[in-house]
Order: C-alpha cells, then sequence, then structure tokens
C-alpha cells in the first residue's frame, strides 16, 4: 500500500490558496506569470533528473530523507518556486510524490524531444508510444466537498499534480541542455531550465569554442 494512502492528503483547496499567496508575491517582485505546472516542475528538478528514483519500497531511507529535506529546504527558503503544500508530514510520501511527478514528466519529455515523434495536426489524433502509455498510475483518491461556491471536488496530490498537467500543452516542454530537467520554455529560443543552468551552458560554449579555435 503506497503510503499516499495512509498520509494526510494535501488539499485542493490550500494548494490554490498557497498557489494564489506565491503568485501575489510574484506581482509584485516579477512580472512572470505563475503557471500551473511551474510548482511541479521545480519539485521534480530538487535533485539531478538523471538521478534515477526507485518506488518507496525499494527505495532507501537515506534517499528518501533527502528529498524530504530538499522539499522542506526549499519550501521555506525559495517560495517563489511554489513547491506543492502537504499537510501531512510523511517523508515517504513526499518522496513518492515526487518519484511520480518525476516518471511522468520524464517519460512526456522523452517523447517531446524524440525527433521521430510528430506532432499530429489533428487533436484528437493520438501517439501511442508505451513510455506514456505504460506508466502505473496509482488509484485516483477523490472526495466530495461543500463550499460556499457550490460542489467541489478534493483530489489526492497525483490527481493535484494530473490536473496542473492536463492544463499544460505538454508539446512546450523541453529537457534542459544543462541539468536535463524537464522545463516549459518562457520564450522560444530558451534552451536551459534556470539562469544558474543558461550560464553554465553559456560557459560550456565559449569553452568549447576557443578549444575550436585553437586547433583551426
Ligand atoms: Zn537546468
Amino acid at each position: 500500500m503506497s503510503p499516499l494512502y495512509d498520509y494526510q492528503l494535501c488539499c485542493l483547496d490550500n494548494f490554490a490558496i498557497e498557489a494564489r499567496r506565491i503568485s501575489q508575491r510574484w506581482d509584485r517582485v516579477y512580472v512572470k506569470k505563475v503557471r500551473p505546472l511551474d510548482g511541479w516542475l521545480n519539485y521534480a528538478a530538487l535533485l539531478p533528473f538523471d538521478e534515477p528514483l526507485p518506488t518507496w519500497d525499494k527505495a532507501s531511507p537515506e534517499i528518501i530523507q533527502r528529498v524530504n529535506d530538499l522539499w522542506v529546504d526549499a519550501s521555506a527558503n525559495e517560495p517563489e518556486l511554489g513547491l506543492p503544500v502537504f499537510l501531512g508530514t510523511d517523508p515517504r510520501a513526499r518522496y513518492e510524490l515526487c518519484r511520480q511527478v518525476r516518471e511522468v514528466l520524464g517519460a512526456y519529455v522523452a517523447v517531446m524531444n524524440d525527433p521521430a515523434v510528430k506532432r499530429p495536426k489533428v487533436q484528437n489524433e493520438a501517439v501511442f508510444d508505451s513510455r506514456i502509455n505504460d506508466i502505473a498510475l496509482p488509484l485516483a483518491r477523490r472526495s466530495l466537498g461543500l463550499n460556499g461556491g457550490g460542489a467541489y471536488l478534493s483530489e489526492d496530490p497525483v490527481g493535484i499534480f494530473l490536473n496542473c498537467l492536463l492544463q499544460t500543452d505538454v508539446w512546450n516542454l523541453w529537457s534542459c541542455q544543462t541539468c536535463r530537467a524537464p522545463f516549459l520554455p518562457r520564450r522560444p529560443d530558451q534552451k536551459t531550465c534556470r539562469p544558474k543552468c543558461a550560464k553554465i551552458r553559456r560557459r560550456r560554449l565559449e569553452r568549447a569554442a576557443r578549444r575550436k579555435g585553437r586547433e583551426m
């Protein structure tokens, strides 16, 4: 049984409130628009994307604790990342959610970056690709609620993530040329996920150009 099930689940309302709070803060500091998937992309990139994460029952206590500590630290010190908010404190649940988010994003970005895959011209024409189709999703855990606005559906964290994914045009997902993490470019020529990675890429390109200049 996944720890996500006996875990005090993150509530959609809380997530929305937190996202609004962060976006209000962002509006004052940055002009950048917060997109639904941004916080999840940042969550997935908490640790190097090349590092494979086993399912929680096969993962070492050290890696589970590391993912948990990275989340705690980034949530406290980098609110602009908009990481998902949890009500529970079980490190295994945070780890497993991070693993599932990375698995899904990793599959989409691999397919998007595959030159053999072309976007169908017709919206309803499906692309069959086992990298995406074979992902085993956990059983959805949803519950109904009532608030001042009427009936609402409360989802578990994976459900909230998948809703954000569905609101995103995944054909725009790219893999960072420096750290391989999936990201949504803000400009068509953006090759890296964040300024730090852009700097590293620039330096690499400069070094390569210098080497080429010496060889000529
Ligand atoms: Zn990067």
